[in-house]
């Protein structure tokens, strides 16, 4: 079997329609808008959409406009794509289900122009603390007087992951309606509140909440999910024996495994990571940094411990050092192994119950 995400169905499903679940029921003007992007957080977009579809949900995030295609046959619904549209994406005008987000107004007022008599549905982007996209608070009023030529969805506030960032959320969305002309298109997106935050919010507001999430909703409940990977052989090696694409010697007698998973999978191609304080980062450095004598621990877990890469991990495989006092599993063995979700792409997901 090659490199599978195993899946807990009942145990997955259960959480992500409980998530969605519990937030619209927290007040009843929260709706979870699943996004997924990328690698699909582990699963890819097309399965992604499909689970959206099967969650009823009205509207599906994407990161990008080419991402747009690989949802929208799985899922019926609105296609939100996060990425602010610019004036070169012309080419992505005239499907009515698409919302885009715009970011600044000079884009608002291109948009409206490209699209001509199609008035393309947006979703207006404000700037927040992560400084990424969108209009600053003071350009509201500019930017409300360049709806004209579109189907105005709402508001979108991205906020920051540390901290509680609830009050800047509640301070930009007020501006930001303050900035209507009237009681319509009190609609805000925002990520990264909890769901009873969003609930507090959508009230104080009197505005309806699209929660926008994906870590959480997919990946929340992390034990349902089961990286494992399929030993494809094993050699015995004696000290001094060579091996690999570098050729280096083996140091002691051990076993060299060769197991699915490679660079082609994402595998040993870690994004920096986000520890901040030293504790973090030795975590990180132990779960697979490259090591200052350029050995890497690799994710592959065998007998109770992640084990080294033998040498860097080619395309579709990995070679891993087992030491001669270790029994080494048989070929077609499945092992665990520990990975982002985020970073890894799977041959295949098994929906195991
Ligand atoms: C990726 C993304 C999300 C989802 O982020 P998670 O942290 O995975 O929940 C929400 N909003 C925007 C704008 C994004 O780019």
């Amino acid at each position: 079997m090659p490199l599978t995400l195993h899946v807990d169905a009942a145990r997955w499903r259960e959480h992500v329609r409980g998530y969605v679940e519990q937030s619209a029921t927290a007040a009843g003007k929260v709706v979870v808008v699943p996004v997924t992007k990328g690698n699909g957080y582990g699963f890819g977009n097309s399965v992604l959409a499909a689970e959206s579809q099967a969650l009823d949900v009205p509207t599906l995030a994407v990161g990008t406009y080419g991402e747009v295609a690989d949802v929208a046959m799985a899922f019926a619904g609105d296609v939100l794509v996060l990425s602010p549209w610019r004036p070169w994406n012309d080419d992505v005008l005239g499907d009515e289900r698409v919302v885009h987000t715009v970011s600044r107004v000079d884009d608002l007022r291109e948009l409206a122009a490209a699209a001509g008599e199609s008035r393309p549905r947006v979703v207006v982007e404000v700037r927040t603390s992560i400084r990424r996209h969108g209009i600053l608070p003071a350009e509201l009023p500019e930017a409300v007087a360049a709806l004209t030529g579109v189907r105005f969805e709402g508001f979108a506030v991205h906020l920051p992951l540390a901290g509680d960032h609830l009050s800047e959320a509640r301070e930009l969305a007020a501006a930001a309606f303050d900035a209507l002309p009237g009681d319509d298109g009190r609609h805000l997106w925002v990520s990264h509140l909890e769901p009873t935050a969003a609930a507090a919010l959508a009230a104080e507001l009197s505005a309806d909440v699209r929660l926008r999430v994906a870590t959480a909703l997919w990946l929340g409940e992390r034990s349902a999910l089961r990286p494992r990977a399929t030993v494809l052989d094993a050699h015995r090696v004696r000290r001094g024996e060579t091996y690999g694409y570098r050729q280096r010697r083996a140091r002691r007698d051990g076993t060299l495994l060769v197991i699915d998973g490679g660079t082609a999978h994402g595998i040993a191609l870690e994004a920096p990571t986000p520890a901040t304080t030293i504790r973090q980062r030795a975590v990180a450095l132990a779960k697979g940094g490259l090591e200052s004598t350029g050995r890497a621990l690799s994710p592959f877990r065998l007998a109770g411990r992640q084990r080294w890469f033998a040498e860097p991990p080619h395309m579709q495989c990995s070679m891993i050092w087992l030491p001669g006092d270790v029994e080494p599993p048989a070929v077609g063995t499945e092992v665990d192994l520990d990975v982002r979700l985020t970073t890894t792409t799977f041959d295949r997901i098994s929906w195991d119950s």
